[in-house]
């Protein structure tokens, strides 16, 4: 059965004008889909790039070039209309569940907000919506009164994740929901996360930088380099058979838990830093890091292309590779 596009970005970049003749391009050119039902994860390294593509995808930044498309039909994000009408479809739970709930406000007022914004409900029934949404993510109607300091932090995880409910959404992206959180309740949000999806039908974009949590929740895999998408495939096809040798590093990156196959690992974790994103150099943004880099690849910027069935890559060599 064919798979149903949710979400179609189309060339997206995203650029941030510093003055003094410097751009910060944060996102650049990036394509793809999102299936709905499935989980798109997104990792990288730090500033890579894929926070902003959730936020663009989300509509709180507005794309410098490109366009986003929700079930084929252009959401025009500077038309208020369009953007109030995409709001209702797509939500987003932050990754600082401390930052990102205004202490002023009691755990009820912060769920319903949504729906009064677009007014849904009569104020009788928002109320036992917020009692239910409570409920369904493990917490109980007698917290709707309660202020969110009152909680610990992943309890307010769970209250980012009502929020982002209340309003039905069908797509959510979920921009690093655990990375702040204890190791003990990392597991219980992430199966809250899933157990969601599954009951209501939900479409994750899933931003980590975590590679084991990404594997185990995602569908397929996008990996972003300094704004760039690099690689995107099923989630078994990208740990099976990686191609771009970022996408390598960054798994070798992954400690294994047996220290005599950790020493055998044949490819290195990646060494350097990350170049700046600000008015970046033409070629690959990964050639001054590449253990492979040709010349080609310090002059042109590789194209994102198909290079086995649903696995695309965005690397000079591995196009060599084909043609031998
Ligand atoms: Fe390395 Fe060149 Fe491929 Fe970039 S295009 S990842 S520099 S081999």
């Amino acid at each position: 059965m064919e798979k149903e596009k949710l979400i179609t970005l189309d060339h997206i970049s995203k650029h941030f004008y510093l003055g003094n003749k410097q751009t910060l391009v944060a996102v650049n050119d990036v394509t793809l889909d999102i299936y709905k039902g499935e989980t798109l994860g997104v990792v990288g390294e730090s500033g890579c790039g894929k926070s902003t593509l959730g936020r663009v995808v989300m509509g709180i930044y507005h794309p410098t070039k490109g366009k986003i498309s929700y079930r084929g039909k252009e959401v025009n994000l500077k038309h208020t209309k369009d953007r109030y009408n995409y709001s209702e479809k797509a939500q987003i739970i932050f990754q600082d569940p401390y930052a990102s709930l205004d202490p002023r406000m009691t755990v009820g007022s912060i769920i319903s907000e949504g729906m009064e914004i677009h007014n849904m409900y009569d104020r009788e029934k928002r109320q036992q919506r917020v009692y239910e949404l409570l409920e369904t993510v493990g917490l109980n109607r007698e917290h709707a009164n309660r202020f969110p300091h009152e909680f610990s932090g992943g309890q307010r995880q769970r209250i980012g994740i009502a929020r982002a409910l209340a309003i039905e959404p069908e797509f959510i992206v979920c921009d690093e929901p655990i990375s702040a959180l204890d190791v003990s309740v990392q597991s219980q949000i992430i199966n809250l996360l899933r157990d969601l999806q599954k009951k209501l039908s939900l479409t994750y974009m899933f931003i980590a930088h975590d590679l084991n949590i990404v594997k185990y929740i995602s569908d397929r895999i996008a990996v972003m380099y300094l704004g760039n998408l690099v690689e995107l495939a099923d989630s078994d096809e990208i740990y099976a058979h990686t191609l771009h040798p970022y996408s390598q590093a960054l798994l070798a990156s992954v400690p294994i838990p047996d220290p005599d196959e950790e020493a055998q690992k044949k490819i290195q974790p990646i060494t350097g830093d990350v170049p700046s994103p600000i008015n970046p150099k033409p070629g690959c943004p990964f050639a001054n890091r590449c253990p492979y880099a040709m010349d080609v690849c310090r002059s042109e910027s590789p194209k994102l292309r198909e290079v086995k069935p649903n696995h695309f890559v965005s690397c000079h060599m591995v196009q060599q590779q084909e043609k031998v």
